[in-house]
């Protein structure tokens, strides 16, 4: 049976949300879409791109992976499929995004997987084989010292850039960037606290949007 959750989110929409949306929806499907912003983020069911930042339909192409990695531009000669890579093309070429954003977070479940060798990250899952690429940012940060909460943001952190530098792999991308029609840019979500914080592309820290230190 279709879940009952499903149904009664479904029943809300359509009585309030696309009540007010309806014109909205309609200009979209005569016009098509034509985002600004495209948002690469973590499949975390807490960490929903148009909840965090209230958007509406039209306003944000979003694809979603585990643990918001970009992987970097492969040739075909490696005969995989690469969803994220297949989407980003669509977002750049296609809809001429002017920004895009990798939203990391808090308390990524990917990650910590990652960082705890826990099962079942083996070469032979999907997901050990996705999680193995940010090997080189556990190089990078180090080994886990003292403070293994500080340790683990420094390596969710370290993905966001990570990701930021493969999107410049693409040539696309990079075309894009370097003419200055495309931002990329780094971003952060304490899940506990809802805070947000923004990599300042000048020290590459990330920076809580809000005046306030804490992120859990
Ligand atoms: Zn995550």
């Amino acid at each position: 049976m279709f879940p009952q959750r499903l149904i009664d989110g479904y029943t809300t929409f359509l009585h309030h949300r696309l009540q007010t949306e309806r014109a909205r929806y309609h200009d979209l499907a005569e016009q098509g879409q034509h985002p600004e912003i495209m948002v690469i983020g973590c499949g975390d069911s807490r960490v929903a791109p148009e909840t965090i930042f209230d958007a509406g339909p039209g306003e944000m192409f979003v694809v979603r992976n585990i643990a918001a990695v970009v992987p970097p531009c492969e040739d075909e000669a490696h005969e995989t499929f690469h969803g994220t890579s297949a989407a980003i093309e669509f977002g750049v070429n296609a809809l001429e995004v002017k920004h895009i954003v990798v939203l990391g977070h808090a308390s990524c479940g990917g990650v910590a997987a990652f960082a705890n060798h826990a099962a079942p990250l083996t070469q032979r899952d999907f997901i050990g084989k996705w999680m193995s690429q940010i090997a080189p940012v556990m190089d990078r940060v180090g080994p886990e010292g003292a403070d293994r909460a500080d340790w683990i943001r420094r390596l969710e952190w370290g993905v966001v850039e990570y990701s930021m530098n493969n999107l410049m792999t693409f040539p696309a991308v990079r075309e894009r960037v370097e003419a200055g029609s495309l931002t990329i840019h780094g971003a952060y979500f304490g899940v506990a606290t809802g805070l947000l914080f923004m990599r300042n592309p000048q020290t590459g820290r990330f920076e809580p949007y809000q005046d306030v230190e804490d992120v859990a």
